[in-house]
């Protein structure tokens, strides 16, 4: 095991009292029922009274008292992360951090997030920002970088906000990514946020970061904070996309004071393995950490065994004693047809047939054809892992089995835009298609809600949240059997699991007649068996993809590594 990797596995630091949560709530820890003496002692007092003359009665022996699980303290749990649904979103990212930080919010834990300050940020969405350290000055180069740190509520989600002052002019542009000097950007960002925590006399039992962009959090935990006497926290790097790695050259190391390149560009630290004198971000973060996942099982098997893992296997394997997959929830109070304000019609299990008037509304919205047609959506960023030679596949031949096609989605990527936007053009006749080109989370609530079946045919999909969603508005699941697709939809006709269980369809090969079979079926189901479709959306609607049971998996996880 490599020197790093062993180090901060070891439990080395002192025991000592983790610092105590700010507003721990104290709700879940006092018992559920009366304590047991007060039972007893009322029902003795509403016992008849026994006629005199009788012997008394032995005192009953007492029951013993019920077995209650022992509290579990709460954790300072601190996520360190790039995006956050409701504010700066640009894919799955934004709303694991979001749904898990509220999740264990609930269950007792102290949960702050640490964030850029993103000028393209959705500032509606923050509630009572203020500025509260005004003079954080971050290490950079051989000089400091004056950043000033803002507080603030996201949806009830305690929030700090880093905003940097310096020519490099970080995070005042307009998108979020898409910048030469990204990897920098975030290198930064991570080493200000640890020397937040560090100046403000934060010691977070969890320090949870998120993909390549905050790899280097604990990178910088190991190498300047935790001999400085920051000992007590432990890290968690969930990998959302072994895809983008941040691979890049000594710079970063010079930027971030993390000198000695000799030593961090070795194989069993950040040296990439397919770039010679490349440092690999990701990679770094996987030595570092105490504990790495990834969004579903599957995924975390096909990244370290299936050769998914973009070059990164070895390191998976040498590391695979805290390597694992958890599989993403969704957030029932964003997605949920009952409460959805989006759409124009709540519904629920026992109201399904209202799904109908938000297909219509859908249908007006995009000036679709009112008919007997099934629609079939397709939702998500047009990036080639999403399969986008299969989307467009599955548009024409949707079209040719006389159902109705709507998409939603937009990429970065300049060519790949205008060959979908040349497709809008081609089809802007047919009364049967919409292409809408853009991002718009208000209308993707109201395909969710209005279409019959929700495509998802992606070449790799870590856990994919477009199919959790939804299973959650009865709206049926047509994926490709990777991922975490394989791991949450089973297929109605080939499944071994249970009928109840069954929820989708589910194909294996990445080719045309692997879709048009799923596809297919799924059309013919809905056109010719309409009360096999409604079962099968009712199933869908019955899967519980909450934060609930993942919530308590990233507890476990936590827990582990305190403990180790
Ligand atoms: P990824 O993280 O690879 O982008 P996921 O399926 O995990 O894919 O998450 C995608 C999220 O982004 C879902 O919440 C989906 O509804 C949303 N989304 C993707 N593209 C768009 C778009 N063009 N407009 C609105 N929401 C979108």
């Amino acid at each position: 095991m490599s020197e790093a990797s062993s180090r901060t596995l070891e439990p080395s630091d002192p025991p000592q009292a983790a610092e105590q949560p700010m507003e721990p709530s104290q709700a879940n820890r006092s018992p559920a029922t009366e304590p047991e003496e007060h039972q007893t002692q009322s029902q003795d007092n509403e016992r008849p009274l026994e006629p005199q003359s009788r012997e008394p009665e032995p005192e009953p022996e007492p029951a013993p008292p019920a077995y209650q699980e022992p509290p579990r303290p709460s954790l300072f749990i601190v996520h360190i992360t790039p995006e956050l649904a409701g504010v700066a979103k640009v894919g799955g990212l934004a709303d694991v951090v979001f749904g898990l930080s509220r999740e264990l919010a609930i269950r007792g834990n102290h949960v702050e997030i640490i964030l850029p300050k993103y000028a393209s940020m959705r500032y509606d969405q923050i509630h009572d920002l203020h500025e509260v350290y005004k003079d954080l000055w971050v290490p950079w180069y051989d000089a400091a970088i004056h950043c000033t740190v803002y507080f603030g509520f996201v949806h009830e989600r305690k929030c700090f906000f880093i905003e940097p002052h310096s020519q490099d002019d970080f995070f005042n542009r307009p998108s979020i990514y898409g910048f030469q000097d990204d990897i920098l950007r975030y290198a930064f960002f991570s080493r200000a946020a640890m020397e937040f925590l560090w100046k403000s006399g934060k010691h977070p039992d969890i320090i949870h970061c998120h993909d390549w962009q905050t790899s280097l959090v604990p990178v910088f935990l190991y190498e300047f904070y935790q001999p400085m006497g920051m000992t007590h926290p432990r890290v968690c790097l969930t990998i959302h996309n072994f895809a983008h790695q941040g691979v890049t050259g000594k710079e970063v190391l010079t930027a971030t004071g993390l000198h000695r390149p000799e030593h961090f560009l070795d194989q069993v630290r950040m040296g990439d393995k397919r770039y010679r004198q490349a440092l690999n971000l990701l990679k770094g973060g996987i030595v570092y950490s105490n504990f790495v996942t990834t969004v579903s099982p599957r995924y975390a098997y096909e990244t370290k065994d299936q050769g998914q893992g973009f070059g990164l296997e070895p390191t998976l394997h040498t590391h695979h004693i805290k390597y694992g997959g958890v599989i993403n929830g969704i957030d029932y109070d964003v997605w949920n047809p009952e409460i959805d304000r989006h759409i124009p019609v709540q519904y629920g299990l026992d109201s399904i047939e209202r799904k109908y008037d938000n297909k219509r509304a859908l249908r007006h919205r995009l000036m679709l054809a009112e008919n007997e047609k099934a629609i079939v959506a397709f939702i998500g960023r047009l990036d080639p892992q999403k399969g986008l030679d299969l989307v467009r596949h599955a548009i024409f031949n949707t079209l040719e089995r006389g159902a109705q096609f709507v998409l939603l989605g937009s990429s970065p990527d300049a060519r790949i835009n205008a060959d979908f936007w040349g497709l809008k053009q081609m089809l802007n006749d047919s009364p049967d298609c919409h292409l809408e080109i853009g991002f718009d989370e208000e209308l993707s609530h109201l395909i969710y809600a209005g279409a019959d079946m929700m495509l998802v045919p992606s070449r790799f999909e870590p856990c994919g949240l477009t199919q959790l969603i939804a299973l959650r508005y009865g709206t049926i699941p047509v994926v490709r059997a990777v991922g975490g697709l394989a791991d949450t939809v089973f297929d109605k006709d080939h499944s071994a699991r249970p009928l109840h269980e069954r929820n989708g369809y589910v194909f294996k090969d990445y080719d045309n007649a692997g879709l048009e079979s799923a596809l297919g079926r799924a059309i013919a189901c809905y056109n010719d068996f309409p009360n096999h479709f409604r079962d099968l959306m009712l199933n869908a609607m019955r899967s519980d993809y909450s934060w609930n049971i993942p919530g308590q998996d990233y507890l476990n996880i936590y827990d582990y590594i305190r403990d180790a």
